[in-house]
């Protein structure tokens, strides 16, 4: 019953809280679009819009975790938070202390890692760069087979390895890297070579079973 009541109490507080957005400065704000949701996608779309002139209202459940953004979540070190740090997502998830605020509560064992807060799952920071498949896309239907999206993949990139190529892109807001080798990581990718296992150079080539060294990506500015 207090679980109910709390839940209303949140309900009405949020819808308060929009009302009251909406009308600041004594009337009805308008706006082009509204985005629901300011994950990756709902960045990517409002952005965009923005960028064509629209004006865009952006609703996002969570707050902001990343310095860059505004974000004040508990600091690490000097002023950054977790989520500044690249591959911090794994203390992140095993560390609830960090990160409860900015996740949504999904009952079950274990809870998946579903983020809630400016930038959506972007925020767990992983920075590997994964397109889907081609064959993923084929299943989606007619619009989205791999040659109606390699473009916009293309467009989105900027990337240093690959430049400007019949798979990658550059002059986009997307900044993908290739990790710096080391002795470390030079030695396990001999191991699997030794093992038989193929290297891969691009693991979104046409051939991704193997190893090799992982893109990263980072959205400029
Ligand atoms: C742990 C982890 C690591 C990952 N690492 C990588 C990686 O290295 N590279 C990679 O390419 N991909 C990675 N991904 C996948 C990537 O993060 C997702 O594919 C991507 O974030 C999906 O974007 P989205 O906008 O569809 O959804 P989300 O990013 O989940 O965004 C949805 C947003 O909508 C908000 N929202 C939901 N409902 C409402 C509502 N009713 N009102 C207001 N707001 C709402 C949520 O709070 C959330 O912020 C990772 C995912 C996870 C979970």
């Amino acid at each position: 019953m207090l679980r109910e009541v709390g839940l209303l109490l949140l309900l009405a507080f949020s819808a308060w809280s929009i009302v009251r957005y909406l009308f600041a400065d004594g009337g009805p704000a308008v706006f082009d679009y509204i985005v629901v949701g300011g994950g990756s996608t709902g960045a990517v779309v409002a952005g965009r819009l923005g960028e064509a002139g629209y004006s865009v209202l952006v609703l996002e459940a969570g707050g902001s975790t990343q310095i860059s953004l505004g974000g004040d979540a508990e600091p690490v070190a000097g002023k950054w938070t977790i989520f500044d740090v690249p591959l911090g997502w794994v203390q992140v998830l095993s560390d609830h202390r960090w990160s409860k605020e900015f996740q949504w509560v999904v009952p079950a064992d274990p809870p998946p890692a579903i983020a809630r807060g400016l930038g959506g799952c972007g925020i767990h920071n992983a920075m590997l760069y994964m397109r889907g498949r081609p064959a993923d896309f084929a299943e989606w239907g007619a619009g989205w087979s791999w040659d109606d999206v390699l473009p916009f993949y293309k467009r989105s990139e900027d990337n240093e390895q690959f430049g400007s190529s019949p798979l990658h892109g550059t002059g986009g807001p997307v900044r993908v890297t290739t990790v710096a080798s080391d002795e470390l990581s030079d030695f396990f990718l001999d191991a699997f070579s030794t093992a038989g296992l193929p290297h891969v150079e691009d693991f979104n080539g046409p051939d991704r079973i193997g190893a090799g060294a992982e893109t990263k990506s980072k959205r400029e500015g």
